[in-house]
């Protein structure tokens, strides 16, 4: 027999105290069952409960210990072994025996001895009923799983019914929330805006519609834009940017609106498709008020490219136009203009003395009188101070430039009222004809400008056409700057010293310091073609401290070679003087040196007095309480008067040399020159008359009593080595 057919076979389980009895029922079932067997009732339960649960008991009654009944009552109260059948073996039995097995839970009896076919019968027909109450054990098991299952889905079903039915609920709520939201949006936005149909046709418009531009939802017939909202031009870009945010395009444009009050506005409009399941079904448009951000734009670009003070162009706009010229030009060779480059004579003295109010108003009227000289076309700008530069377009002859120049120059010449005061000034004005060659502005008004300085040199008020000649002395300029930036390292600056006199009494004064250049290849260069360049870029303050330094030693090394205390007298120039720390940079040279400051004397020309600063008065009398002597140079050319010397701690001034020279032939000049001196000596100040040439000259100033003289007739400027004889000579004399 195999493994799987013994798996079939039921088990039954023979408990007897003899064993003759189990080999009796053994033989019988042994063929179509699966024995174990037991002897007393205690193993019996115990192979029971090991798990090896059988199929059927028979159970002998009469056993010591444990007799059948109390085993089956164990059996049949528990109820895992309840419903194992089983079936009493027994000897003799009366009914009353038979009701205490049945009640005990026997299902059956069987008599010893046994009868073999009655028992199989009867176990049989048991096990068959086991098999069917199983069976039906089984199918109500499962049936009752099946119901306990559904039960369970059941109640998850509809716990999942009360999720979805809230959510529902939630979801609805907060769609409703959401769609307030954006109806305040919509309807309260500080923007206009409008909803547009895919037909073009508006679908809604808000309250900043109405604000923006005064048309209520309602009132908009045809669902269209009013015709009186937009012009041709801004209804071409608004239904241009919808017909794109149509397409799913967002866009933006600037226009201008009219408001129904009929006032203009300017406005940003923004379309933004609204897309429903990627398919856009309508535009929204979103208008904003720009008209104050607009004028501003105006505003700032008409600052960008004019003048504050006159209101013509500027240089940047200048620039720009002539960079727009040149590229038309080199499109079309035929195409002709030119620059002229304005620079008005002596402007600064009029700021310097009447101050920059009257120069602005006298920038004013120049501009408006230049403007008057040109043609509609032409462009006049400011390009800073008073420079002003012209681009006379479309010009074919340099008969036109030549005529326009002229009656710029002559206007410029005409007298101007400022301040309530007769100014007269002139231009020199430097003309670019031939602009072919030209890359850029920049190089062009160069060029004007160089021309513009030929035509100051040739004596101011009048113009000058560029020529490429005027390249070179320019050059001459450039390389002069380099190489003076070298020279003070390279010692090359040296001075020369030009003898003061005291007139009365023919002694020696002292000297004036005249700076000069040693150029490697140039030889000596005077002070009037490098100085106005160190000015100019600033050179001058290390080249003015080297002077003071060099002056102070030269003078100590006098009184040391001669014994004599003289003076020296220092040139400053105004940038010089302006400097923070001037008079202590001064105080310092001046005690290095071991010197008293009365041996200092510091020429200013006028214009400094004009700078008429706070800052600088108070430097001024910061020097003469310092105890240096103060001088001006070249009085009488400039501006200011000897009264107004009043103001300042003068303490000499140096006549102009034009006046002693002319005074050999001109009586007028000699009148000056009498005139100045009697008004200094009222004001306690002395005099130098400087450019003393003549014999004549220094006998006309003796008869004035001028107190003292410089010039050539007494000595020329000499250097440092030929200065000790002279000094030993003159004292001899
Ligand atoms: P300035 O201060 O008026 O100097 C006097 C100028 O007149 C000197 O010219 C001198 O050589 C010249 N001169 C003297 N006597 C006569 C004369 O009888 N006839 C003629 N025709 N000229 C005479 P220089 O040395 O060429 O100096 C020119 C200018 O350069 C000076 O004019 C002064 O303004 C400036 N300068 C010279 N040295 C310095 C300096 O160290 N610093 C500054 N800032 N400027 C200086
Ligand atoms: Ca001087
Ligand atoms: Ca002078």
């Amino acid at each position: 027999m195999t493994d799987s057919t013994e798996c079939l076979k039921e088990k039954i389980l023979i408990v007897d105290d003899t064993p003759a009895n189990i080999d009796v029922l053994g033989g019988i079932l042994v063929r179509d069952y699966e024995i174990s067997v037991a002897i007393s009732g205690h193993m019996a339960l115990d192979i029971v409960y090991s798990g090896e649960t059988p199929d059927l008991i028979l159970l002998d009654i009469m056993m010591p210990e444990m007799d059948g009944y109390e085993v089956a009552r164990r059996l049949k109260s528990d109820q895992s072994t309840s419903h194992i059948p089983i079936i009493f073996v027994t000897a003799k039995i009366d009914e009353a025996d038979e009701a205490v097995g049945f009640e005990a839970g026997a299902v059956d009896y069987i008599r010893k001895p046994v009868n073999a076919p009655i028992t199989l019968a009867r176990i049989k027909s048991q096990l068959e009923l086991k098999r069917y109450r199983d069976q039906l054990a089984r199918m109500v098991e499962k049936k009752t799983d099946q119901v306990k299952h559904s039960q369970r889905a059941l109640v998850e079903e509809k716990q999942k019914l009360t999720q979805v039915q809230g959510d529902l609920e939630e979801k609805s709520a907060q769609a409703h929330k959401t769609q307030t939201y954006f109806r305040e949006l919509f309807m309260n936005s500080p923007y206009g805006i409008v909803l547009i149909g895919r037909d073009q046709k508006i679908l809604n418009s808000n309250k900043g519609f109405f604000d923006l531009f005064g048309y209520a939802y309602s009132e908009l017939s045809y669902n269209e834009f009013p015709a009186s909202m937009l012009d041709g031009r801004s209804q071409e870009k608004i239904e241009d940017l919808v017909q794109k945010a149509l397409e799913g395009r967002t866009g933006k444009t600037e226009t201008g609106c009219r408001h129904k009050n009929g006032f203009d506005i300017q406005v940003s409009a923004l379309a933004y498709p609204v897309k429903i399941d990627g398919v856009v079904q309508a535009v929204f448009v979103f208008y904003e008020d720009i008209t104050q951000r607009k004028l501003f734009e105006q505003k700032l670009h008409h600052q960008a490219f004019h003048d504050a003070l006159t209101g013509i162009a500027n240089r940047r706009y200048f620039t720009e136009q002539l960079n727009t010229l040149l590229q038309i030009q080199k499109k079309n060779s035929r195409f002709r203009f030119a620059v002229l480059l304005i620079d008005l004579d002596r402007f600064k003295n009029v700021n310097d003395s009447l101050g920059h109010q009257a120069g602005d108003q006298l920038l004013k009227l120049v501009a408006e009188k230049i403007k008057q000289c040109l043609r509609n076309n032409d462009l006049l700008a400011r390009l800073g101070g008073d420079e002003f530069a012209v681009l006379l377009s479309d010009v074919d002859s340099d008969e036109l430039i030549s005529a326009i120049a002229e009656r710029i120059t002559k206007a410029a010449a005409s007298a101007f009222m400022v301040s309530g005061q007769e100014v007269r000034i002139s231009a020199s004005i430097g003309v670019v004809t031939h602009t072919q060659g030209y890359d850029t502005a920049d190089s062009l008004i160069r060029d004007a400008d160089l021309a513009m300085y030929h035509a100051k040199d040739s004596g101011k008020a009048q113009f000058q056409f560029f020529s490429s000649r005027m390249h070179k002395s320019a050059l001459t300029c450039l390389t002069l700057e380099t190489e003076l930036r070298k020279a003070l390292e390279r010692r090359e600056l040296v001075l020369y010293f030009q003898p003061i006199i005291d007139i009365a009494s023919d002694t020696l004064e002292g000297f004036e310091a005249l700076i000069r250049w040693h150029h490697p290849s140039r030889g000596l260069v005077p002070p009037d073609q490098f100085i106005p360049i160190a000015e100019e870029t600033g050179l001058i303050l290390p080249i003015g401290d080297w002077v003071i330094r060099e002056g102070c030693r030269k003078l100590v090394q006098i009184k040391e070679d001669t014994g004599q205390l003289l003076t020296m007298n220092l040139n400053v120039s105004i940038r010089q003087f302006l400097q923070n720390d001037f008079v202590d940079k001064l105080k310092c040279e001046i005690s290095n040196a071991g010197l008293t400051p009365q041996n200092i004397k510091l020429e200013f020309t006028e214009s400094l007095l004009m700078k008429y600063t706070q800052q600088a008065v108070r430097k001024l009398y910061a020097l003469r309480d310092l105890g240096v002597k103060l001088a001006i140079d070249d009085f009488g050319t400039g501006y200011s008067s000897l009264s107004y010397l009043q103001q300042f701690p003068i303490d000499q001034i140096k006549i102009d040399r034009s006046f002693i020279n002319a005074m050999d032939n001109k009586e007028e000049s000699r009148k000056i020159v009498k005139s100045i001196l009697a008004l200094a000596r009222s004001l306690n100040i002395s005099a130098v008359a400087e450019g003393v040439e003549t014999r004549s000259q220094l006998d006309q100033l003796s008869h004035l009593s001028c107190g003292s003289g410089q010039g050539y007739f007494i000595a020329k400027p000499m250097p440092w080595e030929d200065l000790y004889d002279f000094i030993v000579q003159y004292g001899k004399k």
